[in-house]
């Protein structure tokens, strides 16, 4: 498929690889690939940026398995094999570990998502892919802002690369311009398979976050560019114009996460089935 939504998205992608110098020559790329539109969008775009880019670099893709009996990837790995990509499947206890470790007030998602990172961090480094690329698109980044503005107080959103807390990882999330609303639509175009999770919990992920994202609906009736002005905000950071640390002295700023009517101070992590 290479149509004018296809074309915009590897533009797109190109843009952020070139702004945040996501890619190098000699890279070993690997994508999780979830089996939903983002990273399904994700996998095509840069596989197709690897025939045209100058810079050489592998790519492969990874899907976790979570577990559950449902989660069937024949669909998937047939795809894949047609696209000539190469895959594999990992994992396979992570609903176990959810089930056995979540506490209350934890979103069994968000846990999941974390579980899942971690099996890719992992796998990627113990097979010498020295870059893990996740398919967070430009609502995710807006959506994570916001999140912890409202309910961490903290101003903190995503990076588009990111080297791991262990050092062992550099996480890229090429999708950082492209808006949900072209991966649905470029997933539909390009006809891939789309996997849900398959697993009692479907349907519980991020209640915040679809409140953050209904949120962003309303406010875009009257700012169609609100999205794409909250991504910019991220890269234009005025520390003068912040609480800074001698102003933090003051005890009456020394402000505390607040409860909140949709349930705990942990942040919503987006949906690995996006
Ligand atoms: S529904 Fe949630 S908990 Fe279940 S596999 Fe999907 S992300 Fe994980």
């Amino acid at each position: 498929m290479r149509n004018r939504l296809f074309r915009k998205i590897t533009r797109l992608v190109g843009k952020a690889i070139g702004d945040f110098n996501l890619i190098e020559h000699g890279d070993r790329v690997l994508v999780a690939l979830s089996g939903g539109k983002d990273s399904w969008s994700l996998l095509h775009a840069l596989t197709y940026l690897q025939k045209k880019a100058p810079v050489k670099f592998d790519i492969s893709a990874a899907t976790v398995h979570p577990g559950s009996q449902g989660f069937d990837t024949r669909s998937l790995e047939e795809r894949l094999r047609l696209d000539g990509i190469p895959h594999r499947i990992i994992g396979g206890n992570i609903l176990e570990t959810v089930n056995e470790n979540l506490e209350v007030g934890t979103n069994p998602c968000s846990f999941c998502s974390r579980l899942r990172r971690g099996v890719l961090y992992t796998f990627a480094a113990s097979e010498g892919w020295n870059k893990l690329a996740l398919g967070h698109h430009l609502d995710d980044f807006v959506e994570t802002l916001l999140l912890n503005l409202f309910f961490n107080s903290a101003i903190k959103g995503m990076s588009p690369r990111l080297l791991s807390d262990d050092g062992r990882n550099i996480v890229i999330r090429p999708l950082v311009y492209v808006k949900e609303e072209m991966t649905r639509q470029c997933a539909r175009e390009l006809g891939v398979p789309i996997l849900g999770c398959s697993c009692p919990y479907q349907g519980m992920s991020g209640t915040r976050r679809a409140w953050v994202k209904a949120l962003l609906s309303r406010v875009e009736m009257e700012i169609p560019q609100v999205r794409s002005n909250l991504l910019a905000s991220m890269g234009r950071i005025d520390h003068r114009h912040l609480l800074g640390r001698n102003e933090r002295k003051d005890s009456s700023l020394q402000l505390r996460p607040m409860e909140n009517s949709l349930g705990g101070n942990g942040l919503d992590e987006p949906c690995s089935q996006g």
